[in-house]
């Protein structure tokens, strides 16, 4: 291991964190808003900054193999899934119903993401709810006046860092109904760990430093969808400001998440992609699944716009 790339990768994560924090606590404040730091946040999302950094060095000085970009790709779409599949479609929209064995498995994917379901479900809840207005915990139209890119920054990330504490008392979700949230608080450190134990005891150093590549590029994956999702790309309802974004999007987020306009305008639908070719790996799976008995009651899309 390179002590001094790892030592910057540290610096740069954790300063360029901290500085985001400290200048959109100030803009906030500004705006005559409370913003308060998380420490937990800030500290997670800056040593995973700085684990992707050394990853990418490690990347160019030793080269990862094929059978690391294949755990890459694999981790990638089973943490990703965990999140739509599970986070998303079942336990906040219920777009679809199926059995305890499934939920256990998609939750345990999203945890391996690092995605906690009380606070992911409870947020999101509220996103749907307010959307786009101030109340909306992560719209990036709440810095209208000052520029895009205040916008952008802030919905995707910077939201989570600095959180405003008057929504807490916004948020309705009842907690208790959502599957495995006691198991949470025992399962969700171990099945993180876990995301990063399998590759390395499989690859060695190999398999570790790409598995914080996984999870940040997962992350920002997932991000994408409150910053991008809500600024470029098409809209399909005149009353939402959500987008669909291009193909190539699609591609990246493989599981179907991109086409966040369809989402905003048919939250019951648990096909995000609505016509046939529309990448969405997620609906794949649920028409599989609901073939073979394990998924049902699977709402469908109202409309089909071409
Ligand atoms: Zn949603
Ligand atoms: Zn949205």
């Amino acid at each position: 291991m390179n002590k001094t790339i790892f030592a910057v990768s540290l610096l740069f994560a954790f300063g360029s964190t901290f500085l985001l924090t400290f200048m959109f606590r100030k803009k906030l404040s500004e705006m005559n808003m409370v913003g308060e730091y998380s420490k937990d946040m800030i500290f997670s999302y800056s040593l995973i900054t700085a684990g992707a950094l050394y990853s990418t060095w490690y990347g160019f000085a030793e080269g990862y193999s094929f059978r690391a970009w294949m755990l890459f790709l694999f981790f990638s779409l089973i943490t990703g899934l965990g999140i739509s599949l599970g986070l998303h479609r079942h336990d906040t929209h219920r777009s679809y119903r199926t059995g305890s064995i499934f939920l256990f498995i998609l939750s345990v994917w999203a945890w391996m993401g690092g995605m906690k379901k009380e606070t992911w479900v409870a947020n999101h809840t509220l996103h749907h709810e307010k959307e786009d207005k101030p109340d909306d915990p992560h719209s990036p139209y709440l810095f209208n006046r000052y520029g895009e890119w205040w916008g952008f920054l802030w919905s995707h990330l910077v939201w989570m860092l600095v959180p405003r504490p008057h929504l807490e008392a916004l948020k309705k979700t009842d907690i208790s109904r959502i599957p495995f949230i006691r198991t949470e608080r025992y399962l969700f450190l171990p099945c993180l760990i876990l995301g990063f134990a399998i590759p390395t005891a499989l690859l060695g150093q190999e398999g570790l430093w790409i598995s914080f590549l996984r999870m940040f590029y997962v992350l920002h994956i997932t991000f994408s969808i409150n910053s991008s999702g809500h600024m470029f790309g098409t809209t399909v309802s005149t009353k939402s400001l959500s987008r669909n974004g291009s193909w190539i999007g699609a591609l990246f987020t493989m599981i179907g998440e991109r086409y966040h306009a369809n989402h905003h305008a048919d939250q019951r639908s648990a096909f995000l992609g609505w016509r046939w070719f529309d990448v969405d790996a997620g609906k794949w799976l649920l028409v599989i699944l609901e073939r073979c008995g394990v998924v049902y009651n699977l709402n469908r899309p109202r409309r089909i716009y071409v």
